[in-house]
């Protein structure tokens, strides 16, 4: 059950309160409760009319308007929780993109030598699903967000000079790449390739990769915006690093009705572990 009204009141307002609620909550004795909040003390007017969420993250004070946000570490100070409960409200428009110049360099289609190297990378890859296009030297793998194009990445495959293995262009803000299979469900990870070999894995999911081991305000938001999701699941190359996001989720996030998974890594990184996994299949 919820209590309509509570969750969504004041995170627009500057009045607001970083603290442990857990902390507040087990220091009031006794506290009384309903089934979704806990109730205690303002420490701010000291009425008995602070509601807290059951799960920590938000709170709020009937009586002195006060809102309460969970104290974990918080990546940046501009105060804005990304709300995954309710509807979308930023257009496409304010999406940050790459210049249509920019864009323009990525080649226009998928060369022998890019094909032969997508393949044996995993043999599961739907080719013409994510439009990947490639020259003789590197792979460049398309980022559409909302069905427009928005950024590229690019894998070398070819030895070339001073060159690293990937080319990410300069952007002012980092963002996602998302495969749309119109889930409710959503798969994370770091890596672009891990997100394509999940979609070969894994049916009924949207998979979104963040680009590295850390999610930004900006990227949360994007994510927040293709849809509400009721289920993330996490799985990062390492298991601690999957565990830090979901903190750092719930905290910059507003989030009710979400369920969180882990997939636990052996240290591989997603991609090696499930393309041993469907080689094990077929034998
Ligand atoms: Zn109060």
């Amino acid at each position: 059950m919820r209590v309509q009204g509570i969750d969504k009141m004041n995170l627009n307002k500057k009045k607001f309160k970083k603290i442990n609620l857990k902390n507040l909550v087990s220091n009031e004795n006794p506290c009384s409760e309903n089934d979704t909040h806990f109730i205690v003390h303002c420490i701010e007017c000291n009425s008995p009319k602070l509601y807290i969420l059951k799960n920590y993250t938000t709170g709020y004070c009937f009586k002195c308007d006060l809102a309460y946000f969970n104290n974990l570490d918080i990546m940046d100070n501009e105060f804005s929780l990304v709300d995954f409960n309710s509807t979308p409200k930023k257009t496409i428009n304010e999406i940050v993109s790459l210049s249509s110049n920019e864009l323009k360099s990525i080649p226009s289609k998928l060369t022998s030598a890019g094909e032969r190297y997508l393949l044996k990378r995993n043999p599961n890859i739907e080719l013409s699903r994510f439009k990947i296009t490639s020259d003789n030297y590197k792979v460049t793998i398309p980022f559409f967000y909302l069905e427009k194009l928005i950024y590229y990445q690019n894998r070398y495959f070819a030895n070339v000079n001073n060159k690293h293995k990937y080319y990410n262009p300069r952007i002012t803000k980092k963002p996602i790449y998302h495969i749309n299979n119109q889930s409710k469900k959503l798969i994370i990870t770091e890596g672009v390739f891990d997100a394509i070999a999940c979609s070969s894995f894994y049916d009924d999911y949207d998979f979104v990769s963040i680009l590295g081991k850390s999610i930004t305000k900006y990227q949360l938001w994007m994510i927040r915006n293709i849809r509400v999701f009721e289920k993330i699941v996490i799985f990062l190359d390492d298991t601690s690093l999957s565990k830090k996001l979901m903190t750092s989720i719930r905290n910059e996030s507003f989030i009710q009705d979400v369920s969180f998974e882990i997939i636990e890594s052996t240290c591989a990184d997603p991609e090696e572990v499930l393309l041993k996994e469907i080689k094990s299949r077929r034998t």
